[in-house]
């Protein structure tokens, strides 16, 4: 198809070199700046630009793949619509040369690679897809790794690989950190009297109180057994610990207080084991919570519905504020 009149005047005015040719590489036209620049040693073929005819087809393919341009080709008119615009640079003799290659293609050629362009397209989508819903059911696997099905909330699993990395970085930043457990007080009774479904509400109840309850940042909440609830308190002391602890208990004291008769939650009240962690102190997780456990052991001995600090020492005496 050979250039009108009228696209050689357009691409005449444009200021960069432009090589028009055919597909198989021969030279159609040369714009005026492309001449300047050949200074009137215009070539037969666009291989015979350089020198070698590995850098000639290297030159093309590259000129080929570079679609930069290619929009360029939208905004021309009608009869360059078969036109396909790329650009490259090319060194010759230590000088840069930015070309600009004006290839005339058969349309079924464009359509072609069009149509292949398309389907590349679809193929990559459909493949980004396929690897956005493996990613998601692989996190989904992940957090049901880590959730307990009941309440939704952390499971041990999650609260054993927190509590170790909350020991980490107690140990480098110094810090304080605490942990308690949280034990629902005669929760078999209920489960007798009740039925399994009525305990299994209420544990999903006091889960939501206790996570509702914890609304400082870095303070995690986990179901760790049965009727258990571990909790990590990071930067905590005796005294900060004991406060959260007992409010707490205070939470569900009030909860039971304030439920309408006839709801199908039953009062229960909760018993806490608190350790703390001192900032120098070296210790391990699982002695951490033994100790917590013992807390817990003597809230059971004095009555229940309380909390108890592991330290046998005036500090366990509940903050006032919080119990009255
Ligand atoms: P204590 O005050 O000494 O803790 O008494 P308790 O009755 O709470 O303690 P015990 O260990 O004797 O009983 C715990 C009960 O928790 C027994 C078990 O049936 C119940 N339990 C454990 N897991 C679940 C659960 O997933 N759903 C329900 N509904 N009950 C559970
Ligand atoms: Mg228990
Ligand atoms: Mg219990």
């Amino acid at each position: 198809m050979p250039l009108s009149a009228d696209c050689r005047a357009l691409i005449d005015a444009l200021s960069m070199p432009v090589f028009v040719v055919h597909g198989d590489g021969s030279l159609e036209w040369l714009n005026r700046r492309a001449r300047q620049l050949l200074a009137g040693s215009a070539p037969q073929s666009i291989k015979s630009l350089l020198a070698s005819p590995s850098q000639s087809d290297a030159f093309l393919r590259v000129m080929r793949r570079n679609q930069s341009f290619s929009h360029l080709a939208l905004h021309l008119r009608a009869p360059l619509q078969d036109s396909y615009i790329a650009s490259t640079r090319i060194a010759r003799e230590g000088e840069f040369l930015d070309c600009w290659l004006l290839e005339l293609l058969p349309r079924q050629l464009v359509v072609g690679g069009m149509h292949q362009l398309s389907q590349m397209i679809q193929r990559t989508t459909a493949l980004k897809r396929e690897r956005a819903v493996a990613e998601k059911t692989a996190q989904l696997a992940l957090t049901q790794a880590s959730r307990d099905s009941l309440t939704g909330i952390a499971n041990r699993r999650a609260f054993d690989e927190c509590l170790a990395a909350a020991l980490v970085k107690a140990d480098q930043q110094q810090d304080w950190l605490s942990v308690m457990i949280v034990d629902l007080d005669y929760f078999k009774a209920i489960n007798d009297t009740h039925g399994h479904d009525l305990g299994d509400q209420v544990l999903q109840r006091v889960a939501r109180l206790l996570s509702g309850t914890l609304t400082r940042r870095g303070d995690q909440v986990a179901r760790i057994g049965g009727e258990e609830f571990g909790v990590l308190l990071p930067g905590a002391d005796v005294h900060a610990s004991l406060k959260v602890a007992w409010r707490l208990v205070m939470t569900l004291r009030q909860y039971n207080a304030g439920c309408p008769a006839g709801d199908s939650w039953h009062p229960v009240t909760l018993s806490v084991g608190v350790a703390t962690r001192c900032p120098d102190q070296s210790i391990s997780g699982r002695d951490l919570m033994r100790q917590a456990d013992r807390g817990l052991y003597l809230a059971k001995e004095r009555g229940r519905d309380q909390a108890v600090h592991a330290v046998p020492s005036a500090q366990t005496d509940p903050p006032l504020a919080d119990t009255r």
